[in-house]
């Protein structure tokens, strides 16, 4: 295979122009799904798996269908129970869907980002989900002729345009073709009028499952979501593998060789649901053992354990059993919270952290509690709630972190900060804690979490801890720092 020539070839040629905006805090993981099922309802069927995925992403979603003709879409910003309605549900009639859940940029929470990014072309419309982040976006970005007017400011729809101008007999011949040219993270599911095409980068940083409902196939982000529409799973998409589902089917059309996997540690961490399964790993257990892990390397008195909750309720049950300190409820959480569009008042926003945890300040008083959360990465969050459980009257406040300080950020489809903006790249656990205001603060070990995971290490991701990357990353496109591509 080899790439279309562009026909503009001038070293003064006019270039596209990447405008920067500012910082975001840790997002941007994205939730997808397809699913291919003749005479099966397959936009309300990908409308709950999306519903099961929104963790992933809670300001955007849209699913697009394929009637054997054309492509046709419902996008919308929110969240997905509130994007799509019966009506929309209805409006999208055919045998095979694909859908997302997004998280926005900065500023950039904008229709035009919201995917499936589809291509509209004359022969045939090519509609992309992405998790992930192609960190040579902005070079490709260059190779696209000017002509091509991109509708949106995503990486994926980049990555559209490069695997449309490959040449190949079908779209699944161009993916191939053109794999080697992305660098960064895909697990990506496409659909054409007849099929779904779902690939994976060859380190697998972002998950993809298959599974089988009936005679229907599905392709999602996480187990969660196959248990929800009553999908069996069977098996993880390889990294570097593409697949095709179509009416013959589930095949195998492409591998490209995989010589570093590098599952990201964080899935276990934050991102993914507690009853997600991934490399024969019930995240909920991976939580629970990286808690009683941290409990023998960081033990310490309290009367009571209690989760920030809901990504370190598993690890906090896991340092209860294993220290004997009871476990109970302290914050609760308000549930329904989402995404706001709409911005506090300033006196409001002082509330801070209340208007997402209100504390049970007739337990909280008097006690030596122990905080058990997923991750600290401004310690913004974590400073409100010590000073919140202080303030009912807490007797101690020890904070035990299940995963070790945050000191890079990641290029492989989290938004987390800015070098700068995480609190470990420029403090000492000492100058945390003293920051945060607690009586004590431990971090689990790099060792403890890939222990708790029981994946071996060189299988995983661990760069926004160890700063070291699987791959050169100076320089290369976040897309939670580039606003707008033109
Ligand atoms: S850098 Fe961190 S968040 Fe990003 S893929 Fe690696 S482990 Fe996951």
């Amino acid at each position: 295979m080899r790439k279309k020539n562009f026909s503009v070839k001038s070293t003064t040629r006019p270039e596209r122009v990447f405008l920067k905006t500012s910082e975001t805090g840790l997002r941007d993981k994205c939730g997808i799904f397809g699913i291919y099922g003749k005479g099966v309802d397959v936009a309300r069927i990908s409308f709950f798996g999306l519903y099961s995925l929104q963790h992933r992403g809670q300001e955007g979603a849209g699913i697009t269908v394929t009637n054997g003709k054309n492509l046709k879409s419902v996008k919308g910003l929110g969240l997905v129970s509130s994007v799509f309605n019966e009506e929309k549900i209805n409006s999208l009639k055919g045998f095979a869907a694909i859908g997302h859940t997004r998280y926005s940029t900065t500023g950039g929470n904008k229709l035009c980002n919201v995917q499936p990014v589809v291509l509209n072309l004359k022969d045939e419309d090519f509609a992309l989900a992405h998790n992930g982040n192609i960190i040579n976006a902005m070079d490709l970005a260059r190779e696209i002729p000017l002509n091509i007017k991109l509708s949106s400011t995503s990486d994926t729809e980049i990555m559209g345009w490069i695997i449309k101008n490959y040449e190949g007999r079908n779209w699944e011949d161009k993916i191939l073709a053109s794999f080697n040219k992305f660098q960064g993270a895909f697990s990506m599911i496409s659909l054409t009028k007849n099929k779904i095409i779902a690939f994976r980068d060859t380190f697998g940083f972002r998950p993809l499952v298959l599974g089988q409902l009936n005679d229907s196939y599905v392709v999602c982000s996480e187990t969660c979501a196959l248990d929800t529409v009553g999908a069996k799973f069977i098996r993880e998409v390889a990294p570097g593998e593409i697949i095709v589902i179509d009416e013959k089917g589930v095949h195998t059309v492409g591998k490209v060789q995989s010589i570093k996997k590098r599952f990201c540690l964080f899935e276990f961490v934050y991102l993914a649901r507690p009853d997600s399964i991934f490399d024969k790993q019930l995240v909920h257990q991976v939580r629970q053992r990286s808690g009683e892990i941290l409990a023998h390397e960081s033990p310490i008195g309290a009367d009571m354990v209690v989760a920030v909750p809901d990504s370190g309720t598993s690890a906090a049950i896991g340092y209860s059993k294993a220290s004997g300190i009871p476990y109970g409820e302290v914050l609760i959480k308000n549930r329904y919270i989402g995404r706001t569009f709409i911005q506090p008042e300033q006196n409001i926003r002082e509330m801070g952290v209340r208007i997402k945890f209100n504390p049970l300040k007739e337990i909280v008083k008097g006690k030596r509690i122990i905080i058990v959360d997923d991750s600290i990465v401004r310690g913004t969050t974590i400073k409100k709630i010590v000073k919140m459980l202080k303030n009912c009257g807490a007797k101690k406040v020890h904070i035990r972190v299940c995963s070790p300080p945050v000191t890079d950020p990641c290029y492989f489809g989290i938004d987390t900060p800015d070098k700068k903006q995480l609190i470990a790249s420029h403090m000492k656990s000492k100058e945390i804690r003293k920051f945060i205001g607690a009586d004590s603060l431990a971090y689990l070990s790099l060792k403890g979490l890939k222990k708790a995971s029981r994946i071996k290490s060189n299988k995983l991701c661990d760069s926004c801890f160890t700063g070291k990357y699987p791959m050169p990353v100076k320089g290369g496109f976040r897309k939670d720092v580039f606003e707008t591509i033109v």
